[in-house]
């Protein structure tokens, strides 16, 4: 295959990307992925970022965004300046141009809206395709049995050099229309002439760029970038001078930018009988064909592929017509040539460039993914919950055709596990789950806040009253032990003076329960064995006969930092309230436990309960449930008020209702093995 006897030097593969990312304007709809063939979009940090050296310049991804975060890099100003630059300029118009401006002008205007800009010719590259389709049928013609993959549309071609590169040898070594129509005019008007293709199609700013192509156009537009340019240069259809493109005028090669176009202007028959000839456009259709081809399924010596549904659909357009409206428009417009065409004079042409050098050259460009790790593949599936087959839902939401090819992506830096949405679904409900547990804690904390506020703030007023009645309490029983010793026994007022005596120590007992519900004593650690205590504890109580005892100490060191007088206090407290809920008798378990820091004593009984509105209330002060006279509510409040002094904590569960199961409570004491530096007075 002949380059027209030039070599270009090699360019990054990069540098033939000239589609980028918008910044920030990514709503990761994963859209553009899906719609990528190259899968050339990779996901990082929630934005799509084009990979340009995956990239075919199909210009899917900027069809498709509708938040418009992908641009077509622009070469505005690069043709403003070859105008500017006192060169020879010709542009040339791809077939599709009918399609941008038919509706709004006849040709003609555009023709002198095109020169008005400075261009010195305004060319038709269907010329090109003309050209182009008599190469194809020749090479039909003279290479029987060959496979040919057409290559006008370079889309396709990307996409065989860096997906199919197995298929690069069947790839046509013709040039495409636009680079024909560039060398047809390099050789009429001389090498130095500068070319300027306008037509729907991003991949052609590249294949103009390509190493392997030599001769095209030194520049490629868009039709709305040549719109641009018109603004810019303030043309308008109004100003223009109508004329006609310059020679050499196409014929069918006006039909190349619809499905088929290219065959008809060949005369090549797409015979469904002899199946020679396979023709197909479209995302899926030309990837199936491509898959088809490379699994040796294809018979077709023929296969023209155009990867939109044909140059009309192309990315560089700004219509907004349908797609048959569009296929009218270029219709009409290839008919009216054909009508109006001086067929001599084009066969003239045509044959005047019969030796023209159209070849071109291809190379694998490979970017398919290998080197797949399976272990980590099988990783990744799992980190996204994929466990078993039924997990893979292929549900394509993630843009990718299968929960594999996903993992593959991630696995590869392509892609993000957040793009599966099951995945995150499940990851969302974890959340919540985990968020309503939290809730659920926070709200139970909040609680026992409260309750320790309204304790403290209930010792406070204890402490208080406790302090003032202390004192003349004490002048009360002084007095009356004084009386008691000085008035003879057979007095009347001896009993009175005892009652006065007895009621007034009672007091005392109270206010001291008071006091140590509101933490003013002090607390006096030594090393206890907390195993003794508990025999000590029980052994000065009376145990019910009904009652059955079961004592069971966990294999911990037995010996705690603690005020064994108060912690007796604590136990005698606990263990007399089980007794008293076990009036019918019943089982009482008493159990230490511990680890290296805390020890844990553990009253269990299988008495009546506590009902659930009670429990808020058991550390309040006064509060019981007991006869008059029997209790004094003050028992538990003594037993808070030594947990605390010792910074230990109290727990209770109780089931008061039979119907939810046996009844009886539990009550846990927390403590820390050993005293802190900072003890003695507690602080509420
Ligand atoms: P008192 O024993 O003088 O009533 P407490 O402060 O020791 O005062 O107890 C307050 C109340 O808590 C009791 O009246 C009783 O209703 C309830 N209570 C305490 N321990 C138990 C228990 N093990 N089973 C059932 N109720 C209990």
């Amino acid at each position: 295959m002949s380059e027209c006897g030039e070599t270009r030097p090699e360019k990054a593969l990069e540098s033939l990307c000239f589609v980028k990312e918008v910044k920030n304007r990514c709503r990761i709809c994963y859209t553009c992925v899906r719609e990528c063939p190259a899968k050339a979009i990779s996901i990082s940090k929630s934005q799509a970022i084009v990979v340009p050296e995956r990239c075919i310049g199909c210009g899917n991804c900027l069809k498709v965004c509708s938040q418009q975060a992908k641009k077509m890099v622009s070469s505005i100003e690069e043709v403003e300046a070859l105008l500017k630059s006192g060169a020879s300029v010709a542009a040339c118009l791809a077939p599709s141009f009918p399609v941008e401006f038919q509706a709004e002008f006849d040709f003609r205007v555009l023709v002198g809206m095109t020169r008005a800009l400075g261009f010195d010719f305004v060319t038709e590259v269907a010329f090109g395709a003309d050209l182009v389709a008599d190469r194809y049928r020749e090479a039909l013609m003279y290479n029987k049995g060959r496979q040919y993959i057409a290559t006008t549309c370079p889309a396709i071609v990307g996409f065989v050099e860096r997906y199919h590169p197995d298929l690069v040898p069947f790839l046509s070594p013709i040039v495409s229309p636009m680079v024909a129509m560039a060398r047809v005019l390099r050789s009429l008007h001389g090498p130095e002439l500068k070319i300027v293709f306008v037509g729907p199609c991003v991949a052609k700013k590249a294949e103009a760029m390509d190493p392997d192509v030599i001769g095209g156009p030194d520049a490629v537009l868009t039709f709305p970038e040549l719109r641009e340019i018109f603004q810019h240069a303030g043309i308008t259809s109004n100003v223009a001078d109508p004329c006609d493109f310059d020679p050499p005028q196409p014929r069918r090669g006006s039909l190349f930018p619809i499905s088929h176009g290219m065959l008809q202007a060949a005369e090549i028959h797409e015979d469904l009988l002899t199946n020679d000839v396979v023709a197909t456009d479209g995302l899926h259709n030309f990837m199936n064909a491509l898959n088809e081809f490379a699994a040796g399924g294809m018979e077709a010596n023929l296969v023209e592929l155009l990867s939109c549904n044909g140059c009309i659909a192309g990315p560089g357009l700004s219509s907004k017509e349908n797609l048959f409206q569009r296929r009218a428009r270029v219709s009409h417009y290839a008919s009216y040539r054909e009508r109006t065409q001086d067929q001599e004079q084009w066969q003239r042409s045509i044959d005047h460039f019969a030796n023209l050098d159209l070849t071109r050259s291809y190379r694998s460009l490979d970017q398919r993914i290998t080197d797949i790790d399976e272990h980590e593949i099988a990783g990744i599936m799992k980190r996204m919950g994929k466990q078993s087959d039924e997990d893979e839902l292929n549900c394509g939401a993630c843009g990718y055709h299968s929960c594999r090819e996903h993992a593959i992506a991630i696995h590869k830096g392509l892609a993000e596990s957040e793009m599966c949405l099951p995945y995150v679904i499940n990851e969302h409900l974890k959340t919540i789950v985990q968020l309503s547990d939290l809730n659920d804690r926070l709200a139970t904390t909040q609680e026992t806040l409260m309750h320790s506020e309204r304790l403290a703030s209930m010792g406070q007023l204890a402490a208080g009253v406790a302090h003032e009645i202390n004192n003349p309490l004490g002048v009360v029983i002084m007095y009356t032990n004084l009386l008691l010793e000085e008035c003879s026994k057979d007095t009347e007022f001896q009993g009175d003076l005892q009652m006065i005596a007895e009621q007034a120590n009672r007091c005392k007992r109270i206010v001291a329960g008071l006091l140590d519900f509101a933490r003013q004593n002090k607390v006096a650690h030594q090393p206890v064995d907390i195993r003794e205590l508990v025999s000590a504890t029980l052994s000065n109580l009376p145990q019910p006969e009904n009652v059955e005892l079961e004592i069971s100490h966990e294999e911990i060191d037995p010996i705690a930092e603690v005020d064994r007088d108060q912690l007796i206090q604590v136990l005698l407290n606990l263990v007399v309230n089980a007794y008293d809920a076990m009036p019918d008798g019943g089982k009482l378990c008493v159990r230490t436990k511990g680890d290296d820091s805390w020890i844990t004593f553990e009253i269990q009984d299988t008495g009546m309960g506590i009902p659930r509105e009670n429990l808020k209330k058991l550390f309040e002060p006064f509060f019981t449930t007991k006869l008059m006279g029997k209790g004094t509510g003050l028992g538990l409040p003594v037993v808070y008020g030594i947990v605390k002094l010792h910074r230990g904590d109290i727990s209770v569960e109780s089931n008061a209702d039979p119907s939810l199961g046996p009844t009886g409570s539990t009550f846990r004491v927390k403590l820390p093995r050993e005293a802190r530096t900072h003890s003695g007075k507690g602080v509420l």
